[in-house]
């Protein structure tokens, strides 16, 4: 494979605390030398030349919560589309849901989407298999055998556990395999027919409400299980001040617990619901929140309680979610969003600093799933994310890679996008060719 130099960036490494002015050297896929720019004698021939001056080099981003939709729904998403909306946000690897159709339970649909993503996909797949049969909850899913087939994790996500029976089973036989079991926590005799948060705005607007209390509830029960077990437990988009505070004290307590939350949950509230006109592209499961639960997961990105930003890219065909709003699907996509938003409205601000983004968005999801990944150490896969900081564009999900367009952060102006992306030292995304004089 021939070798591509990344030349005069500002690389930030969390793995390796690095924050400065390097040239990387990439050789057959891997890491294969950092120096002081300009320091290179001798390059081995054929070798690209990325010039990355003004540019921020990280370890490539993981988002380890998005649906691809295949197989079963190919008219929202497939992994070819989802993956190539992901190289152009800025990811090198996504973990994808198993809740396709069929469901991810077993052998055949995990070798099913390996086998795609290694042929069509743009940037690298990491299955999550399902904790039930079919995710009806009742009896548990074949997980060795998705495991062996390259499953990373465990989730019925879309809906939550079965019962806490199965998740206690969940929880004690991942065990065995060294992977956590990924929760979509929700009450739902708490939620069932609810449309958007509880709160001043539902009542405003009247569309029936989902309490926080139902996501609070199920995040006790999980985390007293986690404690029980002392199995690995993931906490999918909190959205809540009271679920942070319990996943707060869990941590303090010792549980192996990490959780993780959205970008539109850290920068819209219920209100967008109203100012949106009913736009459905603000439906989303859990729902967007108050303005102080917004607050506690911006805290939370702060003092750690918080270990990753995962998009939960949720791709809806229009005419699905053209509805009414209390009869469009919940979600909202966001692989190609995420990184200008969070380094418009929490990088550039000051809210967090970009190494603990970097680690946010690729040390620490690498770690909660066990990929080899994360990193810019000498030797490590060669999956760079370059940011351009400066860059000022506009949301047009006209023109989006995913199959689907239902955002509501479209009209969006940020500052700060995806510049290239490099997966096992392959460019699969481009930075546009210079103006010409
Ligand atoms: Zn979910």
């Amino acid at each position: 494979m021939a070798s591509l130099l990344i030349k005069g960036g500002r690389v930030v490494d969390p793995a390796t605390d690095t924050d400065a002015l390097l040239d990387l050297l990439v050789v057959d896929g891997k890491i294969a030398e950092r120096r002081a720019p300009g320091g290179h004698a001798a390059l081995p021939p054929d070798t690209r030349v990325l010039e990355a001056a003004g540019k921020i080099v990280c370890p490539g981003f993981i988002d380890m919560h998005v649906h691809l939709r295949e197989p079963g729904h190919e008219h929202k998403e497939t992994i070819e589309s989802g993956t190539r909306a992901a190289a152009a946000g800025g990811f090198t690897s996504v973990a994808c849901m198993p809740n396709t159709e069929p469901w991810n339970d077993g052998l055949s649909v995990t070798e099913y989407i390996v086998t795609e993503a290694r042929r069509r996909g743009a940037v690298n797949v990491f299955p999550i298999g399902c904790i039930s049969k079919g995710g009806r909850g009742e009896e548990l899913a074949e997980m060795g055998d998705m495991v062996r087939s390259g499953a990373v994790a465990v989730s019925d996500d879309g809906r939550p556990a079965g019962s806490h029976f199965l998740m206690r089973m969940a929880l004690e036989y991942t065990k065995i395999f060294g992977i956590p079991v990924i929760d979509h926590c929700e009450d739902r005799s708490l939620t069932a027919g609810g449309v958007m948060h509880e709160g001043y705005v539902s009542t405003l607007l009247g569309l029936k409400g989902m309490p926080g209390a139902a996501e609070e509830i199920a995040v006790a029960s999980d985390l007293a299980l986690a404690a029980l077990t002392r199995g690995r437990l993931h906490l999918a988009h909190l959205s809540t001040r009271g679920s942070l505070e319990l996943v707060r004290r869990a941590k303090s307590d010792g549980l192996a617990v990490t959780c993780e939350v959205t970008p539109h949950h850290l920068l819209l509230t219920a209100d967008a619901v109203m100012q949106s006109d009913y736009d459905p592209n603000t439906k989303v499961n859990p729902p967007l929140r108050s303005e102080e639960d917004r607050q506690a997961l911006v805290a939370g990105l702060r003092d750690g309680t918080v270990d990753a930003i995962a998009t939960d890219h949720a791709p809806h065909h229009p005419d699905e979610k053209l509805q009414e709003f209390d009869d469009a699907p919940f979600g909202m996509v966001g692989l190609e969003t995420a990184v200008p938003l969070l380094l418009d409205r929490l990088v550039r601000p000051g809210v967090i600093d970009l190494k603990r983004l970097v680690a946010l968005v690729s040390l620490n999801p690498a770690r909660i799933l066990g990929l080899e990944k994360g990193t810019l150490a000498i030797g490590a896969d060669a999956d760079i994310t370059l940011l351009d900081p400066d860059l000022r564009a506009t949301v047009d999900v006209a023109r989006f890679r995913s199959k689907s367009r239902n955002s509501p952060f479209h009209g969006w102006t940020l500052t700060g996008w995806p510049f290239a992306t490099v997966v096992g030292g392959r460019v699969v995304h481009e930075p546009p060719a210079p103006a010409r004089a």
